[in-house]
C-alpha cells in the first residue's frame, strides 16, 4: 500500500481492511501492549495516512472508518493475532465493538474514528519537516507515554 504526497514516499502494510458494497468501510490496526490500553496520537495517525494510501490507490474511501484496537500482549498470546482480527471484524460488522470491549474486560480497548483526509495532509505537513530533517523533533508533552517510551533514559524530556 502507498501513496505519494509532496517530496514523500508512504508505504505501508495494514494489519486488516474491510470493503462492503465496494468501498473501503474499515482499516484495521492492532497494537499491542504489556502495560496500559491508552490510544496514541501516532497510531492515529498511522491509521489516517493508511486510509490515504488506500484513497490514493483509488479505493472509495467515503464511508471509510479507522479502528484502532489496542490489546494486552497476554490476550495475543492466548489467542493470536489474527483471531483478535476475526474477533474484531465479527464485531465491527455486527455493530457489537463496545460488547467486545466488556468482554475482554481490561484486555482490549478499540477506538474508532472517520478517515479524514484534510487532518491527514495537515499531519503530514507537520510531520514530514522533521522526515526530512529540516527540524529537529517536538517532546510528547505525553507523560504517560513517556513512560514507557524506548528512548526515556537519553531523552531530555522524558
Ligand atoms: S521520552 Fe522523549 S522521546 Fe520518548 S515519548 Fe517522551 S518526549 Fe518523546
Amino acid at each position: 500500500m502507498w501513496a505519494v504526497f509532496e517530496d514523500l514516499a508512504l508505504l505501508g502494510r495494514l494489519d486488516a481492511i474491510v470493503f462492503e458494497g465496494g468501498k473501503a468501510k474499515y482499516i484495521i490496526e492492532l497494537k499491542t501492549s504489556r502495560k496500559g490500553l491508552g490510544i496514541f496520537e501516532d497510531a492515529i495517525v498511522q491509521a489516517q495516512v493508511y486510509g490515504l494510501c488506500i484513497e490514493s490507490m483509488g479505493f472509495d474511501c467515503s464511508e471509510l472508518k479507522l479502528v484502532i484496537v489496542k490489546v494486552k500482549s497476554e490476550l495475543v498470546d492466548e489467542i493470536s493475532p489474527d483471531k483478535v482480527k476475526k474477533i474484531i471484524i465479527a464485531g465491527l460488522l455486527k455493530n457489537k465493538v463496545k460488547e467486545l470491549e466488556k468482554m475482554f474486560s481490561r484486555r482490549l480497548r478499540v477506538h474508532i474514528e472517520d478517515y479524514d483526509r484534510k487532518l491527514v495532509e495537515e499531519k503530514l505537513e507537520f510531520i514530514k519537516d522533521y522526515w526530512l530533517e529540516l527540524r529537529g523533533p517536538h517532546p510528547s508533552n505525553n507523560p504517560n507515554k513517556c513512560k514507557s517510551c524506548y528512548y526515556r533514559d537519553l531523552c531530555p524530556y522524558g
